[in-house]
């Protein structure tokens, strides 16, 4: 295999990336907020960003969903996401009867073309085995309260497949565009630990009584 990330040892890249992220802010030729900045963007920001465009366009035309879920890999580089962490994409499919949860239950493979660096809960000892032994309770901590007669479907990743979730499209968004639908698409629920909630919507009963 060509590219291994469960390598958790001292020498693995993370400590190095560390060592070297040390010496240079010793240096003052590298500002650790800095770097914390970056790693935000790309966490929350810029990576989710492409995957919540491929959910949208999925959710809006059919023939894109049909390959989305024959070769995920492809699909996505159809619009122009590739890169590191990229190769063997599978996506899986949410519906009403069928729920899925993303995990790395060795270390944090995570698919970084369409949800940029993986959170820190992600990579966290009590997520990686906790959505394994109870993925119901996970799900809830996210506030993710699931009927009992759903199934709930654990995918571990590694380094040879990485997993992109297809949430289920929220009941209200009929008339909205492929542009209106990526914006409420979340990181989370393209890892599974979320449903999408239907989006407010002017006029709506909620809002008119409190305006
Ligand atoms: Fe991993």
């Amino acid at each position: 295999m060509s590219e291994n990330h469960h390598d958790t040892s001292e020498s693995g890249p993370a400590a190095r990336v560390k060592a070297l992220e040390t010496l240079l802010a010793e240096k003052g030729l590298l500002d650790p907020a800095a770097v914390d900045s970056v790693v935000d963007t790309y966490e929350t920001k810029v990576g989710p960003r492409n995957g919540a465009r491929v959910v949208a366009k999925a959710w809006t035309d059919p023939e894109y969903r049909a390959r989305l879920l024959k070769d995920a890999t492809a699909a996505v580089q159809e619009l122009g996401y590739a890169g590191p962490e990229g190769g063997h994409l599978v996506a899986i499919e949410n519906s009403e009867r069928i729920h899925n949860l993303v995990v790395c239950t060795l270390c944090s493979c995570y698919p970084w073309p369409v949800l940029g660096l993986p959170p820190v809960w992600y990579k966290s000892f009590a997520y990686r085995s906790r959505a394994v032994s109870d993925p119901r309770g996970v799900l809830r901590d996210f506030g993710t309260e699931l009927p009992n007669d759903v199934e709930i479907r654990v995918w571990d990743s590694s380094a040879e497949i990485r997993y992109l979730v297809i949430p289920e499209r929220p009941a209200g968004t009929e008339g909205m565009s492929a542009d209106e639908l990526a914006e409420i698409v979340t990181r989370d629920s393209m890892v599974g630990v979320t449903k999408i909630a239907a989006p407010a919507r002017r006029g709506s009963k909620k809002k008119s009584a409190t305006e």
